[in-house]
C-alpha cells in the first residue's frame, strides 16, 4: 500500500476501536500510527474473565477488512477474539507502537492545523490529526460509599474477576447488574460459590440472547434509528416473548423503557445463565449497596450482611480528562462531544470513536465509525503552506 509522506494520523489505542480505524486509513493510502501503552493489541480483552464471550453475533462483529473465522462460532469466545484482533493487525500490517501512553493533545502551534501528543518518556509527536480510541471501559469504578476505605472484607472490581476458583465455597456478593455483574453471578453460581447475592439498585432490562434463533442484537439494529418513545412502546409490547419476567425473584419489569434506559447510558442486560441461576435459586437478588462499615456491607433497606467477597461490577469512566479535558471537548458526564467523522467546529482533525454504547452493538459501531473517520480524513486536505505561515504568525501576534 502506497502511504503519503505526510506526518502521520495517529491513532490513541490498539483496541478494536483503533485497529479498524488504522486499517481504514491505511486502506485509503493514509499514514497511520497505533500508539498503545499497553504491551499488545486487543489488551482490555485479554484481562476480560475467562469465560465471557461476545453477546454480538460472529458475523456482526468483524472489523472492515476482516471476517472473523467461521472456526471460532456464532458467539465468539474473549480468547478466539484476542487471536482475531492479533491476526487483524498482522493482515492489515499496521503500525502499532506498544508500550506508549499519550497523556495529553494539544493543538500544533505552527498552523499546519496538526496536533501534538504528550507521550511516554516525554516524547512529543506531532500528527496531521488524531483519532482517540481509549476505550469506554478505561478505568474501573467504585462508587465513593461511606466507609470504604475502611472496609474489612475483601473487596475488587469486576475488572480483576477471572473465575470461580478463588470464590469456592464462599458467600459471595456481586454488586450491580450490568452484563458483567450478571454473568460473574452466574458463573459464581455455575462454579462452586457457597453462596451468591447480587445487589440491584434498578432492575435492568434483561433479554434472552436469542429468540426463535433471531439474536437480540439484529432486533437492535431494526430499531436504532427509530424515536426512542416509539422503541420504548414496541420493547413494551414484545416484553413478554423477549424478555422472562423475573418478579417472583426480586427483579421486577422495569418501568422505565428500553430504549430510554439506553439513552440515559443503561444498555439491557443479555442474559447468559443468570436467569436460570435466579430460578435455581443458587444467585439472591438483595436491595443497592449503601454503605461500608468494617467487615459489614449495609444494604438500601438497612440489612447488614457480610459475605466472604465482595465484586464490584460496577463499571468504568472514560477518564477522558487528562488527555482533552482542556480542549473543551467533553460534555458533563466526560463524553466527547462528538463522534464518527465529526471532529469538534474548535477542535478539527481530533476525532473520537468508541464513546457510545449503542443498542446495535459496540463492534459494529466502531467498524463503521471507522469507515466514516478514515474517509473524512482522506478527503481533508493538509492546509497550503501560505496559510500555515499566516495562521502561525496570527497565533504569535496574539500571545
Ligand atoms: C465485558 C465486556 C464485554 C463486551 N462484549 C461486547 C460484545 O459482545 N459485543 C460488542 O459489540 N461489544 C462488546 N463490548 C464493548 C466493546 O466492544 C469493547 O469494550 C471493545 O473492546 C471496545 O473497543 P475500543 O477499542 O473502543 O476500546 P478498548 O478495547 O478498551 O481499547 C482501548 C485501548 O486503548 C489503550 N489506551 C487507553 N488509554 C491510552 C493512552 N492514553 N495511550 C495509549 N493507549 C491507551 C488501552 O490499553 C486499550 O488497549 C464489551 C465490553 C466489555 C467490557
Amino acid at each position: 500500500m502506497v502511504t503519503t509522506p505526510q506526518e502521520p494520523v495517529y491513532v490513541i489505542g490498539a483496541g478494536p476501536g483503533g485497529l479498524a480505524v488504522a486499517a481504514t486509513l491505511r486502506a485509503r493510502g493514509v499514514r497511520a500510527v497505533v500508539l498503545e501503552k499497553s504491551g499488545a493489541v486487543g489488551t482490555s480483552w485479554r484481562g476480560h474473565y475467562d469465560r465471557l464471550r461476545l453477546h454480538t453475533t460472529r458475523r456482526l462483529s468483524g472489523l472492515p477488512g476482516l471476517r472473523i473465522p467461521r472456526a471460532y462460532g456464532r458467539w465468539v469466545a474473549r480468547a478466539d477474539l484476542v487471536r482475531y484482533l492479533e491476526a487483524y493487525a498482522e493482515k492489515h500490517e499496521l503500525d502499532v507502537v506498544t508500550g506508549v501512553e499519550v497523556h495529553r493533545i494539544e493543538r500544533a502551534e505552527d498552523g499546519t492545523g496538526g496536533w501534538v501528543l504528550h507521550a511516554t518518556g516525554g516524547r512529543r509527536l506531532t500528527g496531521r490529526a488524531v483519532v482517540v480510541a481509549t476505550g469506554f471501559n478505561h478505568t474501573p469504578s467504585v462508587p465513593a460509599w461511606p466507609g470504604l476505605d475502611t472496609y474489612e472484607g475483601d473487596l475488587v472490581h469486576a475488572r480483576e474477576y477471572r473465575n470461580p476458583e478463588p470464590y469456592a465455597g464462599k458467600d459471595v456478593l456481586v454488586v450491580g447488574i450490568g452484563n458483567t455483574g450478571a454473568e460473574i453471578a452466574a458463573d459464581l453460581a455455575e462454579g462452586g460459590a457457597g453462596r451468591v447475592r447480587i445487589a440491584v439498585r434498578t432492575a435492568p432490562h434483561i433479554l434472552r440472547r436469542t429468540t426463535a434463533g433471531w439474536p437480540a442484537q439484529r432486533s437492535g439494529i431494526l430499531v436504532r434509528r427509530l424515536p426512542v418513545g416509539l422503541v420504548d412502546l414496541m420493547g413494551r409490547g414484545l416484553a413478554r416473548f423477549v424478555s422472562p419476567d423475573l418478579t417472583p425473584y426480586g427483579l421486577p419489569r422495569p418501568t422505565a423503557g428500553l430504549a430510554s434506559r439506553v439513552r440515559d447510558g443503561a444498555i439491557a442486560v443479555q442474559d447468559v445463565g443468570l436467569v436460570a441461576a435466579l430460578r435455581a435459586g443458587k444467585v439472591e437478588v438483595v436491595p443497592a449497596v449503601e454503605a461500608l462499615d468494617g467487615r459489614e456491607v449495609v444494604l438500601a433497606d438497612g440489612t447488614r450482611i457480610t459475605p466472604d467477597a465482595l465484586i464490584a461490577a460496577t463499571g468504568y469512566r472514560r477518564a477522558l480528562e487528562p488527555l482533552v479535558g482542556h480542549l473543551d471537548v467533553l460534555d458533563a458526564r466526560g463524553r466527547p462531544i462528538v463522534r464518527g467523522a465529526h471532529s469538534p467546529r474548535h477542535a478539527p482533525g481530533l476525532y473520537f470513536t468508541g464513546f457510545t454504547n449503542p443498542i446495535s452493538g459496540m463492534l459494529r459501531e466502531l467498524a463503521m465509525d471507522a469507515e466514516r473517520i478514515a474517509r473524512r480524513i482522506a478527503r481533508t486536505k493538509p492546509k497550503p503552506k501560505q496559510e500555515q505561515r499566516q495562521e502561525q504568525r496570527q497565533r504569535q501576534e496574539q500571545k
